[in-house]
């Protein structure tokens, strides 16, 4: 089913002696992750794990803790208890500025483009920032910047748009737009919230696509309901639950775990 399956670290056969094949190297690992609002448990004691090269997807009904779950990795909210591994790095002790540089890309639910500006501009903006304003500008229009961004257009299904304004594009554009924007910092982990809600069936084929695309060679987490599009894509998927982990495993898997069946996908 899918070509950049990664090595999850089982055992293997080779020239007839049995070896253990190398684990695939973990770049996420979120350690007993607790969070509380006004008393109530967002996020109790959550643990996950989550490899180089891979697409996990979370799904779990409303108010299971996903998107509370996001916000902590990319330092948006404070973990009351717990730790978020980062290739060996603690990102609960950075500011979300760091943890950006470190190489957490973020994208939330609802489409932040800038309208008023073209799509051009909009990568523009999203290239790696230089210090200084004149310094960044130059760099901006150095043609090796205009090779990246045509590059990354064609990427996400945006070439031949990038002299509309960004106010102009479909909705699905719109997501498409900002992914781009993201993928432009070059993130090593990629964090997209519910990135089809709102898309026609085909812009969820291709953003399918896209992700599939974007995973190999650097580590996506997508939370998303839409279920046929969540077998399309996913390598891996884990389960919420009230602000737990209630299952994981392949799409089959938690598809005939009878709890996560119960909580969620029997509605
Ligand atoms: P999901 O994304 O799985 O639907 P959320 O992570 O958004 O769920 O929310 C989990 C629970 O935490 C919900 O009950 C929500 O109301 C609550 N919650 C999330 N963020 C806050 C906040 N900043 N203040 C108070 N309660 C919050
Ligand atoms: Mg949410």
């Amino acid at each position: 089913m899918n070509a950049v399956m990664p090595d999850h670290g089982t055992t293997g056969v080779a020239g007839g002696h049995e070896t253990t094949l190398p684990r695939a190297e973990r770049i996420l690992s979120v350690e007993n992750l607790s969070v509380s609002f006004d008393g109530f448990k967002a996020v109790d004691g959550l643990s996950l794990s989550v490899d180089r090269n891979e697409l996990r997807v979370i799904i779990g009904p409303n108010g299971a803790g996903k998107t509370t779950l996001l916000d902590m990795i990319c330092g948006k909210t404070r973990p009351d208890g717990g730790r978020v591994l980062f290739n060996g790095t603690d990102l609960t002790r950075l500011s979300e500025h760091e943890i950006v540089r470190a190489g957490v890309g973020r994208k939330f639910q609802t489409p932040s483009v800038y309208e008023d500006l073209t799509v051009l501009e909009n990568f523009e903006i999203s290239l790696p920032r230089m210090h200084g304003l004149f310094q960044s500008l130059t760099y901006r229009r150095r043609p090796e910047s205009m090779a990246r961004i045509e590059a990354m257009a064609e990427q996400v299904m945006l070439s031949g748009q990038l002299d509309r304004r960004a106010g102009q594009l479909s909705h699905g554009q719109k997501q498409w737009l900002e992914i781009g924007m993201l993928l432009m910092q070059e993130p090593k982990l990629v964090l997209l919230d519910e990135p089809v809600a709102g898309m026609s069936p085909r812009e969820r084929e291709e953003t399918g696509d896209l992700l599939r695309r974007i995973s190999a060679g650097k580590s996506v987490v997508v939370i998303e309901h839409d279920m046929d599009f969540v077998k399309r894509i996913a390598h891996k998927v884990t389960v919420l639950h009230q602000g737990k982990v209630l299952s994981e495993g392949t799409v089959a898997q938690v598809q005939d775990d009878p709890r996560v069946i119960d909580v969620y996908l029997g509605h």
